[in-house]
């Protein structure tokens, strides 16, 4: 079962217009629990990305507002985008270390973090490698790593497999599962994929566009760990089929 966590942040009915007539999100309402892996599942333009930068501060709401249950979100966030954007010229244990360089962190003191990052990841060994010698799954562990790194309460993760083959793809979602547990962090995941969202969630928020808005949640009860027994489980196809019927449906809804 989900677990039911505390609230850790709020979105509530929150509005966000580009210029004067672009509704990227409407009237959106969505309370996130401690230990979720909510997924955001919809078509291209219907406000996936936009949710997330607005979650994450980059963007500001046009209506409505989010609310965090502790402080504000600073210190509290990780971030991973579909591309991996490393710094090429950086070696991958400067690659991780980065957000704390930012904050002017030496790398000594922190070390240990990223060693661990590494580790968790599965990247032990390529500390002095460069991306360019990484494949585009190890390339998206680092990224991960630099996400993980400070040990942030919510990650969020923006379509960040999309690019990568099936089977890479499926690894890295088993792999997600084990480090969120190891690290015991809440994620906000974005994706099209109905089999990505129902292997990896206990909640699929099902959004649609033009307006971008949420269509329905789905609550996805198998248990955790989630392994590959549970990918070719009747369970699985049962609720793959739920989530297809449900996105088909918001696909339907305003095309005419
Ligand atoms: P998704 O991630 O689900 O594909 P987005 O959140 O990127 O959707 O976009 C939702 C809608 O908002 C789309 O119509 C998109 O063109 C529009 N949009 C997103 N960002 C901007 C922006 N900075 N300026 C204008 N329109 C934008
Ligand atoms: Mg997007």
């Amino acid at each position: 079962m989900p677990r039911e966590g505390d609230q850790l942040l709020s979105i509530n009915h929150v509005d966000k217009v580009f210029g004067e007539t672009v509704v990227a999100l409407r009237d959106m309402t969505l309370g996130v629990r401690e230990g979720d892996f909510l997924s955001l599942l919809g078509p291209s333009g219907c406000g996936k990305s936009t949710a997330l930068r607005l979650i994450a501060g980059l963007l500001h709401p046009t209506k409505g507002n989010i609310r965090w249950s502790v402080g504000d979100s600073s210190d509290k966030l990780g971030v991973v985008f579909q591309e991996p954007t490393l710094m090429p010229w950086a070696t991958i244990e400067d690659n991780v270390w980065l957000p704390m360089r930012l904050k002017g962190t030496a790398k000594k003191s922190v070390a240990a973090d990223i060693q661990e990052a590494l580790d968790l990841v599965g990247l032990t060994g390529f500390e002095n490698a460069y991306p360019r010698e990484l494949s585009g799954g190890m390339k998206m562990r680092v990224s991960i790593a630099r996400a993980m790194v400070t040990r942030p309460k919510l990650i969020l993760m923006d379509e960040p497999f999309a690019a990568l083959d099936e089977i890479t793809r499926f690894k890295l979602n088993n792999d997600l599962l084990e480090m969120k547990e190891r690290i015991g962090c809440t994620v906000i995941f974005v994706t099209h994929s109905v089999f990505e969202s129902v292997f990896l969630s206990n909640r699929i928020v099902v959004m649609a566009a033009r307006p971008g808005r949420v269509i329905e949640e789905l609550e996805i009860n198998s248990p955790y760990p989630r392994n590959d027994q549970f990918r070719t489980s009747a369970e699985y196809a049962k609720y793959c089929r739920a989530t297809s019927d449900a996105l088909q449906a918001a696909m339907g809804v305003g095309i005419h």
